[in-house]
């Protein structure tokens, strides 16, 4: 009989990750003769030691989580061209002595979207990306895919020029400060910032000025409904959490492994709504 697959996730910190829930849910679902998804925190001044560890130990693939994204791109010796163009990876695979790296963050954000809101409000539109970490990087690629033009902006704005210039698609970067001339015109807002995670606050728009037709999107899916969304949801404005997304890219790493792209179902959705 063949060795047991093992797969995990890595991040610091990662104790909020639900990936172990969905992966060991469709692990069990397909028989698939793995290990359970285990959780791996490490300090990113460890991470290349860690991830050597784990490959000698007989590990298949790993999620990478936060803030380890474009340090696993810079580990992986082969990429995706997704990879290539994020310069993020959040799905490493250890294959014949090699480092696969790619980033299903892209896909998922894609998948995780209705017709309607990419046809009303993201094709040929003005979409506003508030952050510019690894998973703006997937986002505002995705958003360019389904031809929306990213509006980037950021703390710091440094690293919104950084994607901008990096990721080579259409896109403008926008000031903190010059955010309320363009907020009217957009019909997309996405935070993809950790801004919401726990009790913080995220204020970045100024919501009075927000298009009544807008769509609001936060990555963030724990709590299911930040107080980003929440003001959204008071003004009557289509939202979405990020619970879709996250299984849509966990899907796609579960194929990448395991040679079986599992479904979205009501079932593993109520398992995620009880945790
Ligand atoms: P990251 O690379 O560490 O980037 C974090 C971003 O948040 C940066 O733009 C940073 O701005 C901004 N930020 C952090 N603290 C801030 C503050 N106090 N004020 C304003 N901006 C702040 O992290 P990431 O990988 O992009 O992940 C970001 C979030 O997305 C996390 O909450 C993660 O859980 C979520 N996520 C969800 C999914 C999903 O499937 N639903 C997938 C990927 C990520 P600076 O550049 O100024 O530091």
């Amino acid at each position: 009989m063949n060795e047991a697959t093992k797969t995990g996730v890595i991040g610091f910190p990662v104790d909020h990750s639900v990936s172990p829930t969905i992966h060991n849910y469709w692990i069990n679902k397909h028989q698939i003769n793995a290990d359970l998804y285990k959780k791996i925190s490490v300090d990113p001044k460890f991470f290349e030691e860690e991830v050597l560890r784990l490959k000698e130990n007989g590990t298949l693939g790993l999620n990478v989580t936060v803030p380890l994204k474009e340090l696993a791109f810079s580990f992986s010796e082969e990429q995706t061209e997704i990879a290539k163009q994020t310069r993020a990876v959040n799905t490493l695979t250890f294959k014949n002595g090699k480092v696969y790296g790619d980033n299903t963050d892209v896909i998922g954000f894609q998948r995780s979207l209705d017709k309607e809101t990419v046809e009303n409000n993201i094709a040929n539109k003005k979409c506003l990306v508030l952050g510019a970490g690894g998973a703006a990087r997937a986002v505002a690629c995705a958003l360019s895919n389904l031809g929306g033009t990213p509006f980037i902006c950021n703390r710091t704005l440094k690293n919104a020029l950084k994607i901008q210039q990096e990721l080579r698609i259409q896109s403008e970067v926008i000031e903190e400060e010059n955010l309320s001339t363009v907020i009217g015109e957009i019909s997309f807002i996405v935070n993809t910032t950790s801004l919401g995670l726990g009790d913080t606050e995220n204020n970045a728009v100024d919501f009075t000025q927000v298009n009544h037709r807008a769509f609001v999107y936060d990555l963030i899916y724990n709590p299911k409904l930040t107080k980003f969304l929440s003001v959204a949801k008071e003004k009557s404005l289509g939202y979405q959490n990020g619970m879709k997304m996250l299984i849509e890219q966990a899907a796609e790493s579960f194929k990448i492994w395991h040679n079986i792209h599992p479904k979205n179902s009501d079932e593993l959705m109520n398992v995620l709504e009880e945790l």
